[in-house]
């Protein structure tokens, strides 16, 4: 049997057709957490070198069951702080979790063996091993956000081959 072409270890980012490129996403929905830029970080590093911390704390739109977005087509408009990564702000890409299937393989490190395209377009794996959000997070309609650092984590930061 013919073995699906991996696209992704042939073509770069900016190279991908649209279709090619909504696939990347490993659906975890980490971006969806909020996150803090540490403020003696930012004094005394570089734009854009800033230390960054990421919390519990889930946008509300998310079925955090499922980890998509229950707005989809709307998200950018209902919530201005969504960040929609695409070949046009790949510098945004620091923003995201090192385990984010983009910035992995912007960094040469390639797509994990969790990911849902090596596993028959499924996230069950990803969920199984961990490095989704599902069954870790708040509401950020439920939580305090002056209370933040209350709910700082580290799981974000966590990524696996
Ligand atoms: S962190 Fe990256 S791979 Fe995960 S859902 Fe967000 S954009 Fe997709
Ligand atoms: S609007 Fe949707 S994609 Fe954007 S942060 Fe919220 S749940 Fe995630």
């Amino acid at each position: 049997m013919q073995q699906p072409v991996k696209y992704w270890e042939t073509k770069s980012l900016e190279q991908m057709t649209r279709q090619e490129w909504e696939s990347i996403c490993d659906g975890c929905a980490k971006c969806c957490l909020h996150k803090f830029i540490d403020e003696d970080s930012a004094e005394v590093m570089e734009e854009g070198k800033e230390e960054l911390h990421f919390s519990n704390i889930v946008c509300s739109l998310l079925n955090t069951k499922t980890c998509e977005c229950t707005q989809y087509d709307k998200r950018s408009e209902l919530v201005p702080d969504c960040v929609t990564l695409t070949k046009d702000n790949l510098e945004k890409i620091d923003f995201m979790p090192p385990s984010c299937s983009y910035r992995r393989l912007r960094e040469g490190r390639g797509l994990p063996s969790w990911h849902p395209l090596l596993n028959k377009g499924k996230k069950s794996e990803m969920h199984k091993v961990g490095m989704s959000v599902r069954g870790k997070t708040v509401f950020d309609r439920d939580v305090d956000m002056n209370q933040f650092e209350d709910y700082i984590v580290v799981w974000p930061l966590a990524d696996l081959d």
